[in-house]
């Protein structure tokens, strides 16, 4: 799977995936990510992207074109490496008005697709005319409105990326497959606080796997999620 993301911003992806799982993912050819700078694509010699909004209003918007741009050079790194067959491709646009983003959607993307282009707005949002340009879903990480979509962009690789094989130490271990509990407990038994002691639940000591999957069930039922 290669993600090819277009932001104006690739150095906030470098912490995230410079560390652990992805880290992993990334150095063992699991997953592959590219980036794309509309700023590369601006026909001005200041490479400005972003221009007042027309009908008034505060914040500025992303020019079309450049953003246009930018997701064609990623079609076409797509076609140059797509040598055996066409290559399945999916374009997300992201935006906190889209179709909500989730696990279900996580596991058919990653059966779905080789290559999935992430489209990171900012600022007021990218000129809508891009979505007129390319076949593209609007996609919400969540019902909140963030400064850009690169936090979403990351979250989106993350639950895709534990849904490839290899990704995860034991791809069985994904808690989305097996009875998980919100409330997870580990050494020692009981923990001393400001006179208190806390114990981990008795169940999970029991070595009884139906009564602890009965617990677990029992945990996530009290939760929202
Ligand atoms: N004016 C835009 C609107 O109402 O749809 C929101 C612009 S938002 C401040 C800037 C960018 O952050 C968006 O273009 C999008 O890429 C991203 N973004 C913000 N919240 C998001 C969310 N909940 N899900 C996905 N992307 C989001």
């Amino acid at each position: 799977m290669t993600f090819h993301i277009v932001t104006l911003f690739p150095g906030a992806f470098d912490s995230y995936l410079g560390e652990s799982i992805l880290k992993r993912a990334i150095e063992d050819k699991k997953i592959r990510v590219k980036f794309y700078n509309p700023r590369d694509f601006a026909d001005d010699k200041w490479q400005r992207v972003d221009q007042k909004p027309y009908g008034g209003g505060p914040g500025m918007v992303i020019q079309a074109l450049p953003v246009a741009k930018a997701i064609e050079k990623a079609q076409r790194s797509i076609a140059a490496k797509g040598k055996r067959g066409k290559s399945r491709t999916k374009i997300i646009f992201f935006s906190p008005a889209g179709k909500q983003f989730d696990t279900a959607y996580a596991k058919s993307a990653a059966k779905k697709y080789d290559h999935i282009i992430l489209v990171s707005g900012r600022y007021e949002g990218i000129d809508a005319r891009v979505k007129k340009m390319f076949k593209m879903e609007d996609v919400s990480v969540g019902p909140y409105v963030l400064t850009g979509g690169e936090l979403p962009a990351m979250i989106m690789m993350d639950s895709i990326a534990r849904q490839i094989e290899g990704v995860l130490g034991n791809f069985d271990s994904r808690e989305e497959e097996r009875v998980a509990s919100p409330d997870v407990y580990t050494r020692p038994e009981a923990v001393s606080w400001k006179g208190k002691k806390l114990r981990v639940p008795k169940v999970l000591l029991s070595g009884n796997h139906a009564d602890i999957d009965a617990w677990r069930n029992a945990q996530k039922k009290t939760r929202i999620v």
